[in-house]
């Protein structure tokens, strides 16, 4: 039988993207033993019951003892934490890579906790749903999605191909990008998405309770499609937010500027303006499902 492709994984977090993880590298005979914690008892509990890890420890330091690859699966604003746990229970010559949906705050708060011969190659697998916890990770959720790889410069050139090649044989297509471009790549088509589900379903919240009810009934007008990203997890997002401050206040300034001339279309009734601007997004979708990412 072929050599699993790191003798020990620890992963720090086991929610959604953790327990996938798990899924994956089983799926694909990724690691020969995967160590991990999580920050309450009850989660450690319940990946240990669920089968998930062969070992589970109270904490990262003793999570990441002997693991070649480390990855960090938890919220990023427990990343700097996470990283003075385990700085130096790190073996000599190990990875550390993640999955947070930003980048260059990870290394801003990781990086300063890699001892010399450890190698940062943070990550960002762009697959997830709106649910979380350990139950909620399957196998399949990278099959096909991309997964962006931001090493800093100057990192081991090994090393970032063992975690390319880790990402491929959990399914994934992988792209190496310079950490600011992820985070406005990302600040536009997945953060400030997420702000606006936040905001038409508080918007409808709001509302008086009578309206408020048949906003439900009704709601396969579009509304729906809205709640399921409004249904994420919010630390997850409330540290998104947070860790990627410039980036997302430069796209929603954009945004708002857009907002404010359809809203002046609207009000002067300019219909080529809004068929033109609608023909011209129509064009978006079609570029996406062409490129399998529907
Ligand atoms: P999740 O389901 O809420 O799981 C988070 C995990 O991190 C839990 O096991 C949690 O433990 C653990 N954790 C939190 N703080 C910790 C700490 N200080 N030390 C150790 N473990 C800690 O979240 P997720 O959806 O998997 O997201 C994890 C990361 O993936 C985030 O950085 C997120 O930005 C990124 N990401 C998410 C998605 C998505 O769609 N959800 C997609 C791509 C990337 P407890 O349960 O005990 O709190």
């Amino acid at each position: 039988m072929a050599a699993p492709l790191f003798d020990r994984v620890a992963l720090i977090g086991v929610g959604l993207i953790g327990s996938s993880l798990c899924h994956a590298m089983r799926r694909g005979k990724l690691a020969g033993h995967i160590a991990a914690t999580a920050r309450s008892a009850a989660t450690r509990a319940k990946a240990a019951e669920l089968g998930l890890v062969d070992s589970m420890h109270d904490e990262p330091g003793a999570a990441v003892e002997g693991a070649d690859l480390v990855i960090v699966c938890a919220p990023v604003g427990a990343y700097a934490g996470i990283g003075a746990a385990m700085s130096g229970r790190l073996k000599r010559g190990a990875i550390v890579s993640d999955v947070g949906s930003v980048k260059q705050a990870v290394i801003r708060d990781l990086g300063p906790a890699m001892p010399d011969g450890v190698h940062l190659v943070p990550g960002h697998p762009v697959a997830g749903t709106e649910h979380s916890g350990p139950e909620a990770g399957f196998a399949e959720l990278f099959d096909g999605r991309w997964c962006i790889l931001t090493p800093p410069p100057g990192t081991d050139a090994d090393a970032v191909e063992r975690v390319v090649e880790f990402w491929r044989r959990c399914g994934s297509q992988v792209e190496i990008m310079e950490p600011g471009h992820h985070d406005i790549v990302l600040a536009i088509t997945s953060h400030l998405p997420h702000l606006i589900a936040y905001t038409i379903v508080g918007t409808a919240t709001d509302l008086e309770d009578s309206t408020q009810k048949e906003v439900v009934k009704f709601s396969a007008g579009g509304f729906r499609d809205f709640t399921r990203i409004a249904a994420s997890d919010p630390v997850m997002w409330r540290d998104v937010f947070l860790n990627n401050r410039e980036a997302v206040l430069e796209i929603l300034g954009r945004f708002t500027e857009d907002l404010t001339a359809l809203q002046r279309a609207i009000r002067w009734g300019e219909g080529e303006k809004l068929e033109e601007w609608f023909t011209r997004t129509r064009a978006i979708r079609r570029g996406i499902i062409d490129a399998k990412q529907a």
